[in-house]
């Protein structure tokens, strides 16, 4: 069936939103910040949601930190947000251990920055690789073997700024040749904003490389595999129905929060155009669009 026009938000089905959802899920590069700088009217908009009872929860597929540092930067922001509510693909990659019971005493190899490594040793693993081998270099001798630890269970593929071949080397020899080696994506976005001013190659980049290397399709934990919703569902008790989804990537967040059932506003203050939005050939149509986030705030009149 052809998905149905998405509706410009307005005054009036912005109050009805309002009044049908009791939990917003915030997307946060291109929604609440653009890199390192804050949105226009974020910090009044989401204390008017605080203030009207709604549960705040936030969604990021950036795994290049961990929790505890993406608390750090919205304090930093000027935004109380607490750990609790933030769910990053680098705390999703270790929730996913955890839950499918990876055993202790296997390793885990990650291709990806400092914030993967540490929400992996928070759950109790053991990371390999990461920001320890980026000054690695791959080097062929003939009757030499590239090493690789028989222990590593499974593989983080995130962004990884300081990605080199030793550590393709190093995840390809663990995907292809230890038993039952797991191959996990923190998530497949094409491009991320380093900064507010220009795009940057994403992850997807990174995963590409591996399963070119591999043969293989990873697992991929972030948006829009429903993975994070599944997980963040059971520590929170609110229905889906009564959930609103607010992106700005339509193959990421938008289709996160509608697998899930969840209402879903596309907001065009990040990766995506309203020409994009109108393309007949985009078959992905959030419920809502706006301008930014604190649209929300002014049709309200508040
Ligand atoms: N991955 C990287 C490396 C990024 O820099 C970004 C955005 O800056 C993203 C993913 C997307 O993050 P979000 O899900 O918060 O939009
Ligand atoms: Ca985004």
């Amino acid at each position: 069936a052809a998905a149905s026009a998405a509706e410009l938000l307005c005054c009036a089905n912005a109050r009805a939103l309002l009044d049908s959802v009791d939990a917003f899920l915030f997307d946060c590069d291109g929604v609440i910040w653009k890199g390192d700088k804050l949105i226009d009217g974020v910090p009044q908009t989401l204390d008017m949601l605080r203030s009207k009872g709604k549960k705040l929860v936030f969604v990021t597929n950036n795994s290049t930190k961990s929790r505890i540092q993406y608390a750090n930067k919205f304090q930093s922001l000027g935004l109380s947000v607490n750990q609790d509510e933030i769910f990053s693909s680098s705390f999703a990659a270790a929730m996913y251990l955890k839950v499918n019971q990876f055993p202790p005493h296997k390793k885990v190899y990650v291709i990806g920055g400092e914030g993967i490594v540490q929400e992996l040793q928070l759950a109790g693993f053991t990371a390999l690789g990461g920001p320890e081998d980026a000054e690695k270099r791959a080097q062929w001798k003939s009757n030499c073997l590239f090493e690789h630890d028989k222990y590593v269970g499974a593989v983080v593929v995130g962004l990884d700024p300081d990605i080199n071949y030793y550590k393709l080397q190093y995840a390809t020899l663990c995907i292809r040749e230890n038993p039952g080696c797991l191959f996990i994506a923190t998530n497949r976005d094409s491009v991320g904003h380093m900064t507010d001013l220009q795009e940057w190659p994403g992850a997807g980049c990174m995963v590409a490389a591996v399963c070119g290397s591999t043969e293989q399709e990873p697992i991929v934990v972030g948006k829009p595999s429903t993975f994070m919703m599944d997980f963040l569902l059971q520590k929170f008790n609110v229905s889906t129905s009564r959930m609103c989804m607010v992106g700005d990537r339509l193959d990421t967040d938008i289709l996160f929060g509608q697998n899930a059932g969840c209402k879903t506003l596309l907001v065009l203050s990040g990766v995506t155009t309203q020409s994009t939005l109108d393309d007949p050939s985009n078959s992905i149509k959030p419920d809502y669009y706006t301008n930014k986030v604190s649209d929300i705030l002014s049709l309200l009149g508040e």
